[in-house]
């Protein structure tokens, strides 16, 4: 039985860079994995949609706050956000781990991050993982609003190391970035859509029923395919 939308248009908000998720194309249009997704799922669903990429912590805000539908952005599904947030069915696993210059050899566990300061995104699961661990291993942590700032900073030394979801880093390496990742990733948890708890139920249920649809039919894997290890 097909699930009704109730409004003509839900506001979408998300990461402003979280490639091969969300990032802009050379025509500074964005695509990746979670907007083709989104937008294969709303057409399925017969819903419309309107996507901003706002940033990480900004989308939470704006979801918590009903400024925002629901946000879609390589969210991990955490119990700690299961309070505030309900969550669709998982639909991407990633775990986080710490990255470094491809140059640095100093640094091949968490005990070697004494006295460093290390780089992570305002809002993420690897935030929370970092503050949790940063008296056991002696580590300052920066924080950042977005990618691309953080990887700037470890590239001119002002940071000795970030956080951020494998895929991720594996990406940009795969880009050309010259990052290498000399630790154990750690779980946490799978990507989901998100609303804020409570809330949009239907949308919910059409994103988990276009999700099923898609992974029966094949676009869930094209979709990915046509990001995950392609450097176009
Ligand atoms: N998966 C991580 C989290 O949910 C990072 C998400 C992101 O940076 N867009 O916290």
């Amino acid at each position: 039985k097909d699930i009704k939308p109730v409004k003509s248009d839900y506001r979408i908000v998300s990461d402003s860079l979280f490639a091969p998720f969300e990032f802009q194309n050379s025509s500074k249009k964005y695509v990746g994995i979670d907007v083709d997704l989104m937008q294969a799922i709303a057409k399925n669903q017969k819903f419309n949609i309107t996507m901003d990429f706002v940033g990480f912590q900004t989308a939470i805000d704006q979801t918590q706050a009903s400024h925002a539908d629901g946000m879609i952005a390589g969210m991990s599904i955490t119990d700690e956000r299961k309070k505030v947030f309900d969550f669709s069915d998982p639909y991407f696993t990633a775990n986080a781990t710490i990255a470094v210059k491809s140059t640095t050899t100093n640094i091949k566990s968490y005990k070697d991050l004494k006295g460093k300061t290390v780089g992570v995104k305002n809002g993420t699961a690897s935030q929370t993982f970092l503050d949790k661990n940063k008296d056991k291993y002696g580590y300052s942590v920066k924080v950042f609003d977005a990618a691309d700032t953080m990887y700037e900073s470890l590239n001119t030394g002002s940071i000795d190391a970030f956080m951020d979801d494998e895929p991720v880093v594996k990406y940009a390496i795969l880009q050309g970035k010259k990052f290498a990742t000399p630790l154990e990733p750690e779980k946490i948890g799978e990507y989901g859509f998100a609303v804020k708890k409570g809330t949009n139920p239907e949308l919910l249920a059409m994103f988990n029923a276009g999700l099923a649809k898609l992974k029966a039919n094949g676009q869930y894997d094209t979709i990915v395919e046509k990001y995950m290890g392609n450097t176009d």
